[in-house]
């Protein structure tokens, strides 16, 4: 250990990681903080890091209120529609009013966008989505960052929050490690904003051993951004709301261009259009929500899965009619070409035209995310001119923890927001974070040396666990003294795809099974405090491990507390099948102690504050 450098950062705003919440958050936290110490710290490189690394097709959140095309109102109606009702709207509208403004940025960055020939406005892929030619779509965004930053650190990995031990409840920095250099290194910070992306691979993922990597969500999205809070006893929502995906087998690539733009549907194994055959078995469950329009992304999941158990696989999309127009054709490939290459390369590898075949679709295993079309994530103040009393505390985006931030997935409660609408509420987050510290005057933060040296030495055990118990074994993997990360990792997924509702059970849990995986759950967080690294990347993985797994707990625990399946498609709670607006048409809330690792859940009233008619709390 005392080889280890640290290395020390003191400054003003220290946000957690770069993707497409956290470049926003630095962006603005300099037009507000002109003379404010901003440092970004990156656990890969924020040029290709999170969700958007590889670039989209499509920024999937645009209101047009330039044109009267959309209104932040119709936005807030539109998400609550896909979650079954339940969704901070104060967030949500909050974000809708600002993201049409970072979109303009984006077009004055030169992010290529494409445009409607006849009418000069952004090309609507459909009433959300405006098309872009986005495969620099991340580097454009980082490009503005660096701009705005003191300092961008990549390679760096947080693992652990400080809090100031001068007063109670407030967040003093964060900790972590360079995964190339193994330095440790120190951020003390008045205020800190997570952005560190949701959560994959915490369920067993559809394609395993080598093919492991191959998720719809990225692979290096472990949850930090909910580990994190939870660890210093951030209030956490809905975690129990899961997402599950309909896409291209194999590949994950994505469907939304081909129902929205090229007009393909899906049919059963037989031809016939399945989802209909489902309605009345539906609405039992769900009542009136099946007859919603859109219908709910959860509700067109739960017609797939029960058609698939029924025997009626494989479902397919008809690609082999808008294919045969070959301006359809190429749009159709290019959607790959500027997001998910890979499906282009299954499809090639499985001799799948899809001008003359119709590829097969699959539901994915289910992923933690507060930016698609659902809302896991940190229980946040909203804005002080729309949130009701309950939802406020202060400053915009702030957790449950003093100076503790967040955007993009890490909050919870609004979904929706995908690309554009999470740098939008990295700004919304850094603004306040900004008067937070103004706020702060004089007011010091203490993180005093013993705090940050204690972290040390729980960071780099599991290079020490390695290197003791390695010399008991003479070769292979498995030791008496430690677990590898990927050992760990497997049998958490299997923990969770097995007892919270994963692909092997068909998205199926209930009491009994999720009290056994929260006792599984705890013997697996007593091994891994014997998980062994080998090196600062296994390193790595082992603490991506801790943090999918604290994760886990949440969200199981969230999952039991729920008595209902509001979300069909997204997983089912076989003791509750129904949707219970009665006792459940509220959000839910945990907190982890940090003393006691126990969870306390309870329920929060649900504001609708657009529709006054809808304005009931339960
Ligand atoms: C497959 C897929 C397709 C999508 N398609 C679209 C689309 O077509 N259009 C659209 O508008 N939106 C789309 N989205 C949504 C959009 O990508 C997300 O809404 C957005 O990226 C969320 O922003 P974020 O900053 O919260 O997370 P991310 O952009 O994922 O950024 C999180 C960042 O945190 C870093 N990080 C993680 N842990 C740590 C740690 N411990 N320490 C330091 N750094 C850390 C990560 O490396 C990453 O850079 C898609 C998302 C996915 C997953």
């Amino acid at each position: 250990m005392g080889k280890i450098k640290t290395v020390y950062e003191d400054c003003d705003i220290l946000v957690v990681g770069g993707g497409m919440a956290g470049t926003g958050a630095t962006f603005e936290a300099r037009y507000w903080g002109r003379d404010l110490k901003i440092v970004c710290v990156e656990k890969a490189n924020i040029d290709r890091s999170g969700a958007v690394a590889q670039g989209l097709y499509a920024i999937n959140c645009y209101m047009g209120m330039q044109w009267d095309e959309n209104q932040p109102e119709d936005h807030v109606r539109y998400a609550r529609n896909d979650l079954m009702g339940l969704v901070r709207e104060d967030l949500g509208y909050d974000m809708a009013r600002h993201v049409d403004s970072t979109v303009h940025m984006f077009d004055d960055w030169g992010l290529p966008m494409m445009r409607n020939e006849k009418t000069g406005r952004y090309l609507r892929e459909g009433k959300w989505q405006i098309m872009i030619h986005g495969e620099s779509y991340k580097p454009i965004v980082a490009e503005a960052a660096k701009k705005s930053a003191d300092k961008i650190y990549n390679r760096i990995m947080i693992t652990h929050l400080l809090m100031d031990e001068g007063k109670e409840n407030r967040v003093g920095g964060a900790v972590g490690f360079n995964m190339r250099t193994g330095d440790y290194h120190v951020f003390r910070a008045k205020a800190v904003i997570v952005a560190a992306g949701g959560a994959s691979h915490i369920f067993k993922p559809r394609a395993v051993g080598e093919g492991m990597g191959r998720t719809w969500y990225a692979p290096w999205s472990n949850g930090s951004a909910y580990a994190l809070p939870i660890a210093v006893g951030a209030k956490m929502t809905q975690m129990e709301n899961r997402i599950v995906l309909t896409r291209f087998k194999d590949g994950y690539g994505p469907v939304g261009a081909y129902f929205l733009h090229l007009k393909t549907y899906t049919r059963n194994g037989k031809g016939e259009n399945y989802e209909k055959k489902w309605y009345e078995q539906t609405k039992k469950l769900v009542g009136e929500y099946i007859d919603h329009h859109p219908v709910p992304t959860c509700l067109r999941n739960h017609a797939f899965i029960e058609e698939v158990k029924a025997g009626g696989g494989p479902i397919h999309m008809v690609t082999t009619e808008a294919f045969q127009d070959p301006h359809l054709e190429v749009i159709g490939w290019e959607n790959f070409l500027g997001m998910t290459i890979g499906q282009a390369v299954v499809w090639a590898s499985q001799n799948i035209d899809p001008k003359y075949e119709d590829p097969e679709l699959t539901t994915s295993e289910p992923y933690v995310m507060g930016s698609h079309a659902t809302c896991s994530g940190a229980w946040v103040s909203g804005p002080e001119d729309l949130s009701p009393n309950e939802y406020f505390w202060g400053y915009n985006r702030m957790m449950t923890v003093d100076g503790l931030f967040g955007a993009g997935d890490t909050v919870g409660g609004s979904a929706h927001k995908f690309s554009s609408g999470s740098f939008t509420e990295g700004r919304l987050a850094a603004k306040a974070a900004v008067k937070y510290i103004q706020d702060l005057g004089n007011d010091k933060i203490e993180v005093k040396d013993k705090q940050c040296e204690d972290f040390k030495k729980i960071i780099y055990k599991p290079l020490e666990n390695y290197k003791v118990g390695r010399n008991e074994i003479t070769a292979g993997t498995v030791s008496p003294s430690y677990i590898l990360p990927i050992q760990g990792l497997q049998r958490l997924q299997k923990i969770m795809d097995e007892y919270c509702g994963g692909i092997t059970v068909n998205y199926m849990t209930n009491e009994n099974l999720l009290k056994k995986c929260l006792d599984l759950l705890d013997m697996l967080q007593e091994d891994l405090e014997h998980v062994g690294a080998e090196d600062y990347h296994q390193l790595m993985r082992a603490w991506e491990l801790k943090h999918r797994a604290i994760t886990s707990q949440c969200v199981t625990e969230h999952t039991l507390f729920r008595e209902e399946t509001r979300w069909p498609g997204y997983y089912y709670r076989g003791d509750h099948m129904k949707v219970d607006d009665e006792n459940w048409h509220c959000l839910t809330l945990s907190r982890r102690d940090p003393k006691t690792g126990k969870f306390t859940m309870e329920k929060v009233p649900l504001y609708h504050i657009v529709d006054e008619k809808k304005n009931e709390a339960s």
